[in-house]
């Protein structure tokens, strides 16, 4: 049955407790990191870290608010990522629960064509391996009947997981709730994504890649199909007028 996250990030308080979860559980080596002037450590998603607490502050109304952002692979419903492989076998979606996984084929595709057609700007490359890397739904634990390991560390409800109906469901109940303190809170990508993210203001304001662009950075297979058969379309519509 496909699953789903919700990124409720109205009720994260930045702990980094889901952050630091998963490099435990993925067993990740420490990263040399530097001060940017912002909380936000490390300063960006990298080979070593798949989530990351993204920070940023606004003024609102004459006041310093931070906007915290979970940030992670969004396991697409059509990932334009997986594509753009050239292997169909370097990126594969898992039937029962959607997670797109990459395999150790990654070593082989080049990681700016893969990068380049993540329209949220996730997958990194292992220097010391050559693959390409992401988060990976916690495969292992969900197949064991086990909550993805940040979504089990979060002790705010920022993080949920389940199946995709219950959390469409639920996201549309906490939206209704958070929309009467917060009119411009929004689901972001919703119908696209297996990652469903509650903002609580302009997406943009929490992250430059919150939201997907509105144009792919790269066309998708299934638009690529699209292109080819529409000159074909035209010719059957001749031949049967
Ligand atoms: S699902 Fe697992 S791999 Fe993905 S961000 Fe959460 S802990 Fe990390
Ligand atoms: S968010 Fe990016 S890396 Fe993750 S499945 Fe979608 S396109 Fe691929």
């Amino acid at each position: 049955m496909p699953k789903a996250f919700l990124i409720d990030t109205t009720r994260c308080t930045a702990c980094r407790g889901c952050q630091v979860a998963c490099k435990e559980w993925k067993n990740l080596p420490p990263v040399p990191t530097k001060q940017t002037g912002t909380h936000q450590n490390p300063p960006d998603l990298n080979p070593y870290n798949y989530k990351l607490v993204r920070f940023s502050e606004h003024m609102v109304n004459g006041a310093v608010q931070w906007y915290f952002f979970p940030d992670q692979c969004r396991h697409c419903v059509d990932a334009p990522c997986m594509l753009v492989a050239s292997n169909p076998e370097a990126i594969i979606q898992d039937a029962d629960t959607g997670a797109v996984i990459y395999t150790e084929l990654t070593a082989k595709e080049n990681f700016d064509d893969i990068r380049g057609a993540c329209p949220y700007d996730i997958p990194r490359k292992d220097p010391a391996t050559g693959r390409i890397v992401k988060c990976d739904m916690c495969i292992d634990r969900v197949r064991a009947n086990m909550l993805p390991m940040c979504v089990k560390s979060c002790a705010m409800g920022a993080m949920n997981f389940g199946d995709r109906a219950a959390m469409l469901q639920l996201a549309e109940e906490r939206l209704a709730a958070v929309k009467k303190t917060f009119p411009a809170a929004q689901l972001l990508n919703v119908k696209d994504v297996s990652v469903i993210f509650l903002v609580a203001d302009d997406p943009k304001k929490y992250h430059t890649h919150a939201v997907a662009d509105a144009a792919p950075r790269q066309m998708t297979r299934k638009q690529f199909v699209a292109r080819l058969a529409a000159p074909l379309r035209g010719l059957a519509d001749t031949a049967n007028s």
